[in-house]
């Protein structure tokens, strides 16, 4: 029996992860898989019931689970709250707290929606990137952090810190991962301003010692925004820092159309947790328009690394493959003037799919 704790969130999270635990359910229906999902709150969810955006409970139950599925958190309600009464606080805060310091997400372009992409189609077809961003250190976490006032002008400061071991594992899984793809390592970093990225280019570069079959290159973070945009078929595996993999990775989420397409698996040593990379988006919230493929495909990347099953995260995927033939598309990626369908639909639709052996 395995075990999966379910956080919807806020927001659309809770439309889009009931799509994804109905594409979980027909795979365990299908598969003869045991599949137990408890469901628990987090973010703005669980500030509203217990003013905590991770309470204790919600904690325990990640950690006694096999894997951990995520919708998303936030919202404009809890925007004025102090950053420790975030939302956003309970992400962070589970993240560490289950120590998923590897937060893998690919971005593939899918072909049926290349027209969906605001970059020339040439451009983006041959699109196949792994962003792997380090998820537990960085300036999101390092001490000290604050604002005050000073001579009577506000000031808010952060800590950008990482040390040589945080780099070290987060440099292997990317070097590991290149390994069963097209074996390009590029490590993004900002070494000519800041003295941490200075420490993770020569650490990095250590690393690659240790993975002489594959190929590292190392870019400042402006220039490899700009190369994402200018000609991003030349990235294989992109390393970097949470907060510079959180903007790259936000940004390549638009090579494939939508940032409603993007999944992610964040692992460290033990369980791994799958969420979609887009927020809360309160703007379209509770109007079953949200596209809940990037969540479904994220059950896909759990099904591959903690459920050990590599035929059926395939089979999902080969489902919203068949899904995207058929010509079915939430708002977010139809063209204009094409009909779209809702969140409920769209799940459903994979789940057929499945149950039709991927409509092969
Ligand atoms: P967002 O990703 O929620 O939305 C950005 C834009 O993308 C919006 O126009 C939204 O409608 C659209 N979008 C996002 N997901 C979509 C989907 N599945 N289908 C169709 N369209 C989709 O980012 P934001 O607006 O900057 O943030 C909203 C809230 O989400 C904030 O409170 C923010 O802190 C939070 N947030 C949470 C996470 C997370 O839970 N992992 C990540 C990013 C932002």
């Amino acid at each position: 029996m395995k075990k999966i704790a379910v956080f919807p969130g806020d927001g659309i999270g809770p439309e889009i992860t009931a799509a994804a635990c109905g594409v979980l359910e027909a795979v365990a229906d299908l598969s003869g898989m045991e599949i137990d999902m408890q469901q628990g709150l987090v973010g703005g969810a669980a500030l509203e019931a217990h003013g905590d955006p991770l309470p204790e409970e919600s904690l325990r139950l990640a950690l006694s689970a096999d894997a951990v599925l995520l919708g998303a958190v936030g919202g404009p309600k809890w925007d004025s709250h102090p950053p420790q009464l975030r939302p956003e606080q309970g992400l962070l805060r589970l993240r560490k707290g289950l120590d998923l310091y590897a937060n893998l997400r690919p971005v593939q372009v899918w072909p049926q929606l290349v027209d969906s992409s605001p970059l020339r189609p040439e451009l983006v077809l041959d699109v196949d990137i792994l962003v792997v961003r380090e998820l537990t250190g960085d300036i999101y976490f390092g001490t000290p952090r604050g604002t005050d006032i000073q001579n009577g002008l506000r000031r808010g400061w952060n800590t950008m810190v990482y040390d040589e071991n945080e780099i070290r594992r987060i440099a292997r899984v990317a070097f590991d991962a290149a390994r069963g793809r097209r074996r390009k390592v590029c490590s993004v970093d900002k070494a000519n301003v800041l003295e941490t990225t200075r420490l993770w280019r020569e650490v990095v570069t250590e690393v690659a010692e240790e993975f002489p079959d594959v190929a590292l290159e190392h870019m400042y973070v402006d220039n490899a925004a700009m190369q994402l945009v200018r000609c991003p078929s030349q990235f294989d595996v992109i390393l970097t820092g949470n907060m510079f993999g959180d903007i790259l990775s936000d940004e390549a989420s638009q090579l494939t159309g939508s940032i409603g397409m993007l999944p992610s698996a964040s692992l460290g040593s033990g369980r791994g947790m799958y969420e979609p990379i887009h927020g809360s988006a309160p703007d379209i919230a509770g109007r079953d328009v949200a596209n809940p493929l990037a969540t479904v495909l994220s059950v896909s990347m759990m099904l591959r690394h903690s459920l050990g099953s590599t035929g059926w995260a395939n089979q999902v995927e080969e489902a919203v493959r068949t899904v995207l033939d058929r010509g079915l598309r939430t708002a977010d990626i139809a063209s204009p003037g094409v009909a779209s369908i809702g969140t409920r639909a769209m799940g459903e639709s994979v789940v057929a799919a499945l149950r039709q052996g991927g409509g092969a």
